[in-house]
């Protein structure tokens, strides 16, 4: 396998365009095989000179796909898990034993209501706030205590943003570290990193491998600290690493990442200026509407567009929303969201009992087809739900 080519002077879609160049040796391939020997052959002193000993603690097509997100988020290293999830309780439980954590009221159910219930059984004990609202972040952080403040920005499903770089100024000053769950973002409209971060992660389900088929997760960190190595004896310890294939097929799906998001950003702002004029929605959520509570901060934030999730509330309310995303017909009703196919979901009914969601709020993650084809569907079927 060819060195890594340097990525100096290279615009992050030209390094995601080409998978950082990376050329097999023996036949000049522009793809790379997939490796997937699980041991390596010792050198004759019993050494492993060559870095690979083995399959649970590394993988050479997962070592690849890694160096293209690390490149991709600015940052000094990547690891690759088996889920989105994965990669969020690896991270947790490199803590030390009884750390605090503050987290968004409003973020990714599963993920909240691991840190509510389970991750309690380890030790670790969080609080929720309003992440966009700086002043509550100061007071729920513990100096000596909070060892992370987790943030999602754009946040699951009211796209609420937070301020990545006052956060971590107060996650720092208390001594913890901040991360950010991107998976909206992505590293094309926000790099957490270069705004004070230290760690990033990604679903890598959604958006980044971007064609709904491989359940995997990702952390990137800013620097390749102590804290850094204790996330990677984790995923080795507990076997979290993402298998070769799903490390091939989310290489192969970020290399046109930055089309694909920016297609979809374009795409969910016209939706969502045509679904704000729609007599039966009674609001649109969406950080590029200028309505949006943080609008200004998503505007500085954020590069080159918003991403591609919003959310409507429907103003009939549950059952009209349950009855219009039962109607429609070209959007697909399901969970999950940053495939090319554009997805539709009642979220209140998925996250159950204790949800923060709206009841009257259907979910919308913008794909890649035509936005007059999309509208139109969602329109007929609000119409018929109001009917
Ligand atoms: N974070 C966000 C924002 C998500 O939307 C999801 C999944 O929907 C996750 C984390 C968890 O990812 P996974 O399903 O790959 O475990």
């Amino acid at each position: 396998m060819s060195a890594k080519p340097p990525t100096n002077g290279l615009a992050p879609r030209t390094l995601a365009a080409q998978a950082l160049g990376w050329e097999e040796a023996e036949t000049h391939a522009v793809v790379t095989p997939i490796h997937v020997a699980t041991t390596f052959i010792r050198d004759p002193d019993n050494q492993y000179r060559n870095g690979f000993i083995y399959g649970r603690p590394d993988n050479q097509t997962v070592r690849q796909c890694e160096a293209v997100l690390t490149a991709l988020e600015e940052g000094a290293e990547t690891m690759l898990l088996g889920s989105g999830m994965s990669a969020a309780t690896a991270l947790v439980m490199a803590l030390p034993a009884g750390a605090h954590i503050v987290a968004p009221t409003v973020m990714y159910w599963a993920l909240r209501n691991w840190l509510m219930n389970d991750a309690t059984t380890y030790g670790y004990t969080t609080t929720f706030v309003d992440t966009a609202d700086l002043a509550a972040v100061k007071a729920a952080v513990v100096p000596g205590k909070t060892k992370l403040v987790w943030l999602e920005t754009p946040s699951n499903p009211l796209w609420t943003v937070s301020d990545i770089a006052a956060i971590s100024e107060i996650a720092h000053a208390a001594g913890a570290i901040c991360a950010v769950d991107s998976t909206v973002a992505t590293p094309v409209l926000t790099r957490p990193l270069t705004l004070g971060a230290d760690i990033v992660m990604h679903a890598a389900t959604k958006y980044l491998n971007g064609h709904s088929d491989v359940v995997a997760g990702a952390l990137v960190t800013r620097e390749a600290n102590e804290f850094w190595a204790k996330v990677r004896r984790v995923r080795s310890m507990h076997g979290q690493i993402l298998g070769p294939f799903e490390a091939f097929l989310l290489m192969r799906g970020m290399r046109t990442l930055h089309v694909r998001v920016e297609a979809q950003a374009k795409a969910a702002l016209a939706l969502a200026e045509k679904l704000a004029a729609h007599p039966m929605v009674g609001e649109v959520l969406y950080p590029g509407l200028s309505t949006h509570p943080q609008h200004a901060l998503a505007a500085r934030q954020m590069t080159g567009g918003f991403g591609g999730m919003l959310s409507i509330r429907v103003k009939a309310g549950e059952q009209a929303a349950i009855s219009a995303a039962a109607r429609v017909e070209l959007w697909k009703r399901a969970t999950s969201l940053g495939g090319v196919e554009s997805l539709i979901e009642h979220r209140a009914s998925i996250e159950g009992a204790g949800s923060p969601c709206p009841t009257d709020l259907l979910r919308l993650s913008v794909g890649l087809e035509a936005v007059d084809d999309l509208y139109a569907d969602i329109d007929r079927a609000l119409r018929a739900a109001n009917a």
